[in-house]
């Protein structure tokens, strides 16, 4: 089988995307390495998505995946790991061995967080260092955790953690937050929500399981006993395995025109991963139908 389009990555865009495919007539195979949903399905509470007050970003992902099936696109748990499109007919090669084929293809594949980058942090993920709120906070109930970052991803973290942890530290490195401030404000309510501002975390303690984080402000440090690190520090997007398809700037995002095509013919790119100006759940929505309408018009050029 060749498909018309085939899609990496499973999130907002590259569900969007299959679904504005479909519904212009092509045939629609999207390609997710983890969970369908991306990394919105992680977000406890969506509050700016036009059209729904309040919803999870579970409930979100599980909506757009439902509604690209429904609309016709075939969907598969598989890695992209590498795409031969020298051809007119592109191949998508999978970690699994697998193969698929199309005549166009939308890399919708996303972004994948931060790390800090401290001595033994990549050993305590698992035993301490998280990056999910949603997914591992129930892990410390009742339990001291810090959040790093000032984004809406260390707020929202913040404010679900306050709600099972006895104590949270918010832990950012200016003075101000990027994200919401009606977030900043629920937050300031919460009596077991401690602000550390002008402050980063210079080290980790613990070798088995983190045990506390030692916490730079100005000239001062101390260590702060906590059993549980969010680093919320924002995502960067990983796509070295398509690196030659496409032109990537200094944070490795790739750049495209307003259609979201790629420097290579047939080739679009959508979402977190393209290089632009605002990241959003609605910028990766409008990426996914722009690509998608490309991708259907250069097919039936
Ligand atoms: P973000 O908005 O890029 O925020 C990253 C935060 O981490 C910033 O406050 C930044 O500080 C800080 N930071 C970056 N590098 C750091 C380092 N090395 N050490 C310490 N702090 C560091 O990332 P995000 O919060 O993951 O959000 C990503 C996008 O998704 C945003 O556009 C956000 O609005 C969106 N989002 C939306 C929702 C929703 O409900 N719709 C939920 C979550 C996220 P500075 O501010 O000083 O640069």
């Amino acid at each position: 089988m060749i498909y018309d389009i085939v899609i990496i990555g499973g999130g907002p865009a590259g569900l969007t995307a299959a679904t504005y495919g479909c519904r212009a007539g092509k045939s629609v195979l999207v390609l997710e390495k983890e969970s369908f949903g991306g990394q919105i399905s992680w977000s406890p509470k969506v509050e700016n998505f036009p059209g729904f007050v309040s919803v999870s970003g579970a409930e979100l992902g599980d909506r757009f995946m439902e509604q690209a099936m429904e609309q016709g696109a075939e969907v598969e748990l598989e890695e992209a790991a590498s795409i031969s499109a020298e051809g007119k007919v592109k191949i998508v090669a999978c970690a699994s061995g697998a193969e698929f084929r199309c005549r166009s293809l939308i890399i919708a594949a996303g972004a994948k967080p931060h790390m800090l980058g401290l001595p033994g942090e990549a050993e305590l993920v698992g035993n301490g260092v998280c990056f999910c709120a949603v997914c591992d906070g129930a892990f410390y109930k009742n339990k001291a955790v810090a959040v790093n970052g000032g984004g809406n991803s260390a707020l929202q973290d913040a404010l679900l953690l306050s709600e099972k942890c006895s104590k949270v530290y918010l832990i950012h490195r200016r003075d101000s937050f990027r994200g919401e401030a009606r977030l900043v404000e629920t937050l300031r309510q919460r009596e077991n929500v401690e602000f550390l501002m002008n402050s980063s975390i210079s080290a980790l303690v613990g070798e088995e399981e983190l045990r506390a984080v030692v916490v730079k402000t100005g000239e001062e440090s101390r260590e702060i006993p906590v059993e549980g690190l969010f680093v919320a520090i924002g995502h960067a997007p990983d796509l070295g395995a398509f690196g030659s398809l496409l032109e990537l700037d200094e944070g490795g995002y790739a750049a495209s025109g307003e259609d979201c095509h790629t420097r290579t013919p047939g080739v679009f790119v959508a979402g977190d991963c393209r290089k632009k100006t605002v990241r959003q759940l609605t910028t990766a929505v409008a990426d996914g139908s722009a690509a998608a309408l490309a991708a259907c018009a250069w097919l039936d050029r």
